[in-house]
This record gives structure tokens, sequence and C-alpha cells, in this order.
């Protein structure tokens, strides 16, 4: 078969066991390289990544899609390398490759967090999670066996920046007045406008935007905070025998994304700060005084479980195994819980009409 892209050699490259010769593994248990045969460890040295300032280094971020191939140095076969990843197991030996960070196109991550929740663990959570989610059957709770958990590292962007913002908006405060309705007198609710301007400062410390073909934003929120202060530096080691992407979406884009998310939060705390009943307009102008990012991959375990016919996915945070993912839901359920709102709604009108009535009221 004619492939479409040229095999190289010499480009990954796999940790030998030196007593045994097998593949060895990160081990997220013991954060060291571990030889599933023979038990040997060996021990990766670490050392602490720095931010790097955005608008000294960031170069556009080139983004590279696409396929490649690379010559397996154990077997010599061909691993093919789909979209973004860095990371594979040869299809013909299982020989976990690890492309050689020269080898990267575009930025180089600057570090990592290792895996601490190991495989087993994170099947845990997920159990745990879905145990939680009150709408899911319990058909499915209890048929729960994830396919196949993949540890991936996630490409993230994490942005610092100090802002300060100008700005202007109209607010409104709500009062009451009674107003005489032909013979009858009722309240009646009005709003008292005001403008209001200022300056905001506010610093951001690890934005983190995910830059990952197989992640996304919201999943990635879901499972956040992560430890990022004991981010190391990048070393193939630890992903031996994970998963691993190049980021999908440029330094660019990513910073826009955390300007988004550092501007939401600037809007809640000026309007938190004015506490209105009602917000007419706001316009916030906010200048990014030093934006630093660095470039880390996260740990990521993903799976999906299958309900029914139908696929859901979820994913486990690799260092504190906090979950978030898609369930099923049970009309039934659903159905319950919307009667039982009612049933108790109904029981505390019927007990105030009751105390009315007994009261004398009526
Ligand atoms: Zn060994
Ligand atoms: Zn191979």
């Amino acid at each position: 078969m004619e492939e479409d892209f040229v095999a190289e050699q010499g480009k990954t490259s796999i940790s030998k066991c030196t007593n045994c010769g097998a593949d060895m593994v990160f081990s997220p248990k013991r954060g060291s390289l571990v030889c599933p045969f023979c038990d040997s460890e060996k021990a990766i040295k670490v050392a602490t990544p720095s931010f790097r300032d955005f608008f000294s280094s960031a170069s556009g971020g080139f983004v590279e899609t696409g396929k490649a191939g690379y010559r397996c140095p154990n077997c010599d076969g061909l691993v093919k390398v789909e979209g973004f990843s860095t990371s594979m197991t040869c299809p013909y030996c299982g020989a976990t490759n690890v492309i050689n960070l020269s080898e990267f196109k575009g930025l180089k991550p600057d570090g990592l967090l290792p895996f601490t929740v190991s495989q087993e663990e994170a099947i845990e959570c997920g159990r745990k999670w879905i145990k939680k989610k009150i709408f899911a059957p319990s058909k499915a709770k209890k048929m729960f066996s994830p396919n196949e958990m993949n540890g991936l590292y996630v490409p993230s962007f994490i942005f610092n920046s100090d802002t300060t913002s100008k700005y202007e908006g109209r607010f409104g405060e709500e009062y009451q007045v009674e107003v005489k309705k032909g013979d009858q007198i009722v309240t009646e609710t009005r709003v008292r406008w005001y403008h209001v301007s200022g300056t905001w400062n506010r610093d951001f410390r690890d934005i983190v935007v995910e830059a990952c073909s197989k992640t996304t934003q919201r999943q990635m929120n879901g499972i956040l905070p992560y430890d990022l202060q004991n981010a190391v530096n990048y070393d193939k080691a630890f992903l031996a025998g994970f998963s691993s992407e190049r980021y999908d979406t440029s330094i660019t884009d990513s910073c826009n994304t955390a300007k988004d998310s550092m501007q939401q939060t600037i809007r809640n705390e000026i309007i938190r700060h004015h506490n209105p009943d009602r917000v007419d307009y706001l316009n916030v102008t906010t200048t990014y005084k030093k934006i630093e990012y660095e470039y880390l991959l996260l740990p990521v375990w993903q799976s999906e479980y299958p309900y029914k016919k139908k696929i859901y996915n979820f994913m486990v945070n690799g260092r504190t195994g906090k979950s978030t993912g898609k369930a099923p839901v049970s009309p039934l359920r659903v159905l319950f819980l919307v009667l039982g709102i009612v049933a108790v709604v109904g029981a505390i009108v019927g007990a105030i009409i009751y105390s009315y009535i007994t009261s004398g009221g009526v």
C-alpha cells in the first residue's frame, strides 16, 4: 500500500529497561519509569519551568496538522501519527514511541504535570462521578464500565496578566410605590437609574486554556483546578505509555480566549461591587499590562462508556481525580423530581392557606 507520507527514522524514542530490555512506562503511583516485566525503576530528574513574556516570545503560534509517519526504533515498523499526536503505540510491537522534542515544529512544551492518579483510580473516580448524577438511570450506574481509559497529556497554555480597566455604565435601583388603580391600592416596582464609572485593577494568575483537538474548554473547566505550581520541566520519560498531543490552537488565539475569560471576571466583579438591581449597560476597556504564558501538558484520563446503544464520554483530572462528562438522563427520574417539587410546593401553599384560615383571616 502506498503511504501518503514519508516515514522517518530516529525521530521517536522508546525507554528501554536496562535489566531485561522491555519498554518502560511511566508509573503515576511511583513518579518514575517502571518496567512492567521485571519491575526495574528509573528515576526522572525534575526541574521547574518558568513563564515566558507573551509579547516578546509568542511567534504567532505555528499550528501543525495532518499525517506523519515514523519508523519504530524497536521493530522498524511504520507508525502512523494522526493529527496532533506526539506519543503513540507501535501497532506491530506495542512499543511506546515518543516523538523527540527537537522534531516538534512551533512551540516546545515548557513543562508538564505528571500523572499521579493511576488508571484503576481513574475508573473508580468515574464510578463515583456517575453515582452522584441524580438523573442518570440506576441501570447506567450499575452497568458503568468504561471501554478504555486513555491517559492523555492535554496541551494547554497558562496565562498570567496584570490588568487595568476603565468602565462606564448605567445601573438601576428598584423601589416600590403604592398607586391607586380604580378603587384599589397596588404596589408597583420602579427603577431609579444612575451612572457609574471608574477604574478596576485586577491581577490574574494561572488561567488555563486548553489547546487540544481531543478536549473542549468546557470539559477542561469541569476538571480544573490543577496544582500548576508543581509543574516540572518537559521530559519525554513522563510520556512513556501515555498519549500526548501538540497544540491545535495558536498561542494568539489561546491568549484571546484567556482575555475573554478575564473580561468576564472583570465585568462580574464591577457589577458585584456596585450591587445594582438592574444593569442597563456596562462598557469596559481593559489594558493588559503584562502577559506571561507557559506551555504545559496537563494529565487527563479520557474514556467512554456505552449505555443503550449510545456512547457517553467522561474525563478525569490526572492529578486530583475530579471528573466531568455526559451521563444518560432517565425521563422517569426527571418526572419524579418534578412531581416531588409540585408536591412540596403544594404542601407549603396548603399549610399557608390552612394557617390563614385557622388564624381567622377569612
Ligand atoms: Zn525489565
Ligand atoms: Zn514497533
